[in-house]
């Protein structure tokens, strides 16, 4: 029997993979950040008892060349060989796939991408995320970054017009003005005081927002311009047939679709049909992303 999780920052959820390839989600536990020992014990409790196979969905990076975590949620792991170490600690076999590869594997195996060649998964929540997923195989490349669009500066200060006044933050990842420090949820709120002087949440930005106002709109309206961009040049690249989008502001149909539309403004193909939508799986990609993973990682969904 395989045990699947997704891992997170705040619980991880747990289940086990059914013949027909989904996963029965059993538990939901907080995630003992700070503490190793309780971390593998909260694993195998959440474990069901034939469980002889564990397949992973984890909230970070993980280089598939060192087997290093990279895991700023979750301290207790950051920096750590996860796979090696749990699989030594539980005695048992275990795969480990980020969660936006998840997600995306999710979406192209059973989701809105399912059929379809190329299928990019994003996620735009806490943080900005992606995997890229062609022919059904997830590409993960070079270190295990492919997928990794959050990442590189595209914030310039002189760049003026609806852009002006704001500031190039600092990355997570060292550099400074990504996208990830401006396209997520909390890059909606910075842009918001950047413009405007004034520290509310993303949701009530976006509130605002649906209701008119004429701030959160320009915060808006600078956000969904910072994301297409970026986004236009990805799409150029990899020519996605679909953009399923998982995270909190996945939540929010009416601003995916206006970041939708400036997308497809700026794309050299002309796409009939939205390209960028939620996703399928958008609030459990990472539990079924870890089955479909599992299938491919151990060849089937018994032993
Ligand atoms: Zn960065």
């Amino acid at each position: 029997m395989i045990s699947c999780y997704d891992i997170g920052g705040s619980f991880i959820r747990s289940g086990v993979l059914l013949a027909a390839g989904t996963v029965a989600e059993s538990e939901r536990v907080k995630t003992p950040g700070n503490d190793w020992d309780a971390f593998v014990l909260a694993v195998r409790k959440a474990a069901a008892p034939e469980t002889s196979r564990i397949s992973i969905s984890l909230a970070g990076a993980y280089d598939e060349e060192t087997g290093i975590a990279d895991v700023a949620n979750i301290p207790c792991l950051h920096g750590r060989m996860v796979q090696k170490e749990l699989s030594a600690a539980l005695n048992l076999p275990v795969a480990i796939i980020n969660d936006a590869n998840a997600f995306a594997l999710a979406e192209a195996v059973d989701g809105t991408g399912r059929g379809k060649p190329v299928v990019f998964g994003i996620i735009l929540g806490s943080g900005v995320g992606g995997g890229l997923v062609i022919n059904g195989e997830l590409v993960t490349g070079f270190g295990g970054i492919a997928g990794e669009w959050g990442h590189g500066p595209i914030i310039d200060p002189a760049a003026g017009g609806a852009l002006s006044g704001i500031e190039p933050y600092k990355c997570g990842c060292g550099l400074v003005g990504c996208v990830d420090a401006v396209g997520s949820a909390r890059g909606l709120e910075r842009i918001h005081f950047s413009l405007h002087g004034s520290e509310i949440t993303s949701r009530e930005i976006t509130r605002d927002w649906h209701q008119g106002a004429k701030e959160a709109s320009e915060t808006v309206d600078a956000f969904t311009t910072l994301l297409s961009r970026a986004l236009s040049a990805l799409v150029n690249t990899l020519g996605p047939h679909v953009i399923p989008v998982s995270g909190g502001l996945s939540n929010d149909e009416k601003l995916l679709e206006l970041v939708d539309r400036k997308t497809r403004d700026l794309v050299l193909a002309r796409y009939p049909d939205p390209l960028i939508v939620r996703g399928d799986f958008a609030s459990n990609g990472g539990l079924h992303g870890a089955g479909i993973f599992a299938r491919k990682a151990f060849g089937g969904t018994r032993q």
